[in-house]
């Protein structure tokens, strides 16, 4: 069907075809049975994010229950224990992860640390036999993240990455049409992602987070633009810092960021990412048709999308619930994760060679394999 024959009505219906197919379980569609036990859950880390959206989402979850946490404060682990119904047996530190392994409650470690802690964290679950969620960015490098993946192989857990976007609609829309064959390919992509950082946090800490934006939240736009090329990583990449205007924050990471990661058939993503700024966008162009995503373009719940058929209108799923769910199924069945620990690797040889860049002036080959 070429893209002269498509009408609007027939696209609107495809398009809420598809985000209804992504906002339901795999099992209630079928392809698998329903889970047999709820798969306990262990949140390593309960800052925000835990606290605003992993906590609350692990209540929708069909397939996983919250069954104990991971903390460097007991009192804190004792009234999440009393807020969500788990046991206080279940109350770890992070120095007694290794007793998880006599824990029965608990089939899950999520790692919700700062990212340069997420490898010593996830090959502490591993070891402790239980199956591991790393938040993104997997780690702070390429090395740490092969020790995560030696880590699980040895103690034959499963992996996964907490790339929520995944189970958007919008974004699955965005994979869809890259797979489809009437737009003729993305070659352009455009986008940005920044926040202010009003005070000094781990995130601007090149030990604890890795780098600066680029790690937080550049690694959004490199899977927005994996994710248009079908999952393929770039070839190469050239980058530059901007000067900072607050170096009392950005100390020893970058401030703001600007690249491009170029593929083998010609095709061009130009990236910026900021601690300085508020903006979050995303646009992939093709010969015969674009995508853009004009608001919130990878926030928890997605602003507005157009394409060049006209706009998208989906529901805002529970990504994270969606996410959890789908990661218990994978156990549960044996399927693999579609965001495992190989594409969070990925995504830190692109940053690797997205650093050398910045440090060279010149462009670097991604080194994805
Ligand atoms: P946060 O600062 O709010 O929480 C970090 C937690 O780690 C706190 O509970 C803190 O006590 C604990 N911690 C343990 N050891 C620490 C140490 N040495 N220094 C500092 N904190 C320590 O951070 P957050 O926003 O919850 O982010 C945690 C992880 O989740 C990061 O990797 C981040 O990138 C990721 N994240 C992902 C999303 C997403 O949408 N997928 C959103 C927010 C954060």
């Amino acid at each position: 069907m070429t893209n002269r024959f498509v009408s609007r009505r027939w696209f609107l219906e495809q398009a809420s075809l598809a985000a209804a197919l992504a906002l339901t379980p795999h099992w209630s569609r079928g392809a698998e049975s329903p889970p047999a036990k709820k798969l306990g859950v262990a949140l390593a880390g309960l800052g925000g994010y835990s606290t605003g959206q992993l906590g609350p989402a692990l209540r929708e979850t069909h397939s996983c229950r919250l069954a104990g946490v991971i903390t460097g404060s007991r009192a804190k682990g004792e009234q999440w224990a009393r807020d969500y119904g788990f046991s206080d047996k279940s109350i770890y530190s992070y120095d007694s992860m290794a007793r998880i392994a006599d824990d029965p409650a608990i089939d899950i470690v999520y790692v919700v640390t700062p990212n340069g802690l997420h490898a010593e964290h996830a090959i502490a679950a591993a070891k402790a036999g239980k199956h591991v969620i790393l938040e993104k960015p997997m780690c702070n490098t390429v090395a740490e993240c092969d020790a995560v993946l030696v880590a699980c192989k040895v103690a034959n857990v499963r992996h996964s990455i907490g790339y929520r976007l995944f189970w958007d609609p919008y974004h699955t829309e965005l994979r869809r049409l890259a797979r489809a064959e009437d737009f003729g390919g993305f070659k352009q992509m455009k986008g940005d992602r920044a926040f202010v950082m009003r005070t000094w946090r781990w995130r601007a800490d090149k030990k604890l987070a890795g780098g600066g934006p680029l790690m937080d939240l550049g690694v959004y736009l490199i899977q927005g633009a994996c994710m248009a090329k079908q999952g393929v990583a770039p070839a190469f990449v050239t980058a530059r810092e901007l000067p900072k205007t607050r170096p009392e924050i950005s100390r020893d990471t970058e401030e703001t960021l600007q690249w491009s990661m170029e593929w083998p058939d010609g095709a061009v993503a130009e990236l910026t990412t900021s601690y300085q700024q508020n903006y979050d966008h995303f646009r992939a162009e093709a010969p015969k048709g674009w995508i853009d995503f004009k608001e919130e373009a990878f926030g928890y719940k997605v602003g507005a999308v157009e394409t060049s058929r006209g706009p998208l209108n989906y529901p805002a799923p529970n990504q994270q619930a969606l996410q959890m769910d789908d990661f218990a199924q994978c156990i549960q069945t044996g399927r693999a994760s579609p965001v495992p620990g190989e594409m969070g690797r990925r995504d830190l040889a692109i940053i690797e060679a997205i650093y050398r860049a910045v440090a060279s002036g010149r462009r670097e080959a991604v080194k994805a394999t």
